[in-house]
């Protein structure tokens, strides 16, 4: 560790949405130790925004695998879905900065306008939205609205990336400044009916809250990032470091996915591992 390192506070943030794998504990590792090497602080964040799959049977889990591992976190572990309040209010903030617009498409209408226009630029995750209610005028938004029709609430991207210029964020792997490029994801959904935030914003604004100064997250990820630079750009909120870590993968070289019955924890620990064996498999 040299003289310079600053501690840094770190995270990991598991979505309950099952039992924890090898991955996750890789990923939990990784992040504990980066706070432990500079003498810093490690946090945990319960993604459970999406109520609809989490469970608590799983956040019941997470607290108690990790602690099998010796990975200890500062309590409480903030928990989403008992902040709804402050996504909301970042929605507000972003909605009088008129760079939000609600979205009543369904899939199958987005689908049949792709097939429209016979042009289907795709992004990170899938095709882009091909901004059909971006046009809609500003009395039929209201009216449905107003009459209750589904709508999810999405990013102007053009309007946005015009009030923020040009950005940059810190990629600590490869020790590079990165020129964000979030026009990847085109109009991204920031809140839907059902969930109220999305991960995009959650996550972000949380990472402010919580003062993390250095994310570490699987290099999945690392596209995510130019989004969650722009919302800190529109909402005035800080830019950590970021590191985007390989990612564990199976002996075919495959990805875990919690799917992976006989890779979760829970199950390495009922076969009769201890968590040094586990650690040891988490090594790269
Ligand atoms: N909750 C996300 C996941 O489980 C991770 C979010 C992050 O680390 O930024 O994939």
């Amino acid at each position: 560790m040299s003289e310079s390192v600053s501690p840094a506070v770190t995270r990991f943030a598991p979505s309950p949405t099952g039992l924890l794998h090898l991955g996750h504990a890789y990923a939990a590792l990784f992040a504990h130790r980066a706070a432990r090497e500079t003498g810093g602080r490690f946090l945990l964040r319960i993604e459970d925004i999406d109520t609809g799959r989490c469970r608590r049977e799983f956040i019941d889990a997470i607290y108690e695998d990790l602690a099998w591992l010796g990975i200890d976190w500062e309590k409480p572990a903030r928990r989403q879905s008992e902040h709804f309040a402050d996504y909301k209010r970042a929605l507000e903030a972003l909605e009088k900065m008129r760079v939000l617009y609600p979205c009543f498409c369904t899939r199958k209408d987005i689908a049949a306008e792709i097939e429209r226009s016979g042009h289907a630029p795709h992004g990170p995750d899938g095709p882009l939205y091909p901004g059909i209610c971006r046009a809609l005028p500003p009395g039929e938004r209201t009216e449905r609205v107003n009459k209750g029709d589904a709508y999810a609430l999405r990013l102007d991207m053009e309007k946005a990336r015009a009030l923020t210029g040009p950005l940059t964020w810190f990629d600590r792997r490869n020790g590079k400044t990165i020129a964000a490029a979030p026009d990847i994801f085109g109009d991204v959904v920031l809140a839907r009916k059902e969930t109220p935030a999305s991960y995009h914003l959650a996550c972000t604004l949380d990472d402010h809250l919580q003062g993390i100064t250095l994310v570490t997250r699987g290099e999945d990820l690392f596209a995510a990032t130019h989004v969650h630079r722009l919302l800190q750009a529109l909402l005035g909120l800080d830019t950590p470091a970021y590191h985007h870590h390989a990612l564990l993968t199976g002996e075919a070289g495959e990805r875990l996915a919690k799917r992976d019955k006989a890779l979760t924890l829970r199950a390495l620990r009922a076969a009769g591992e201890t968590p040094d064996a586990v650690i040891e498999l988490t090594r790269l």
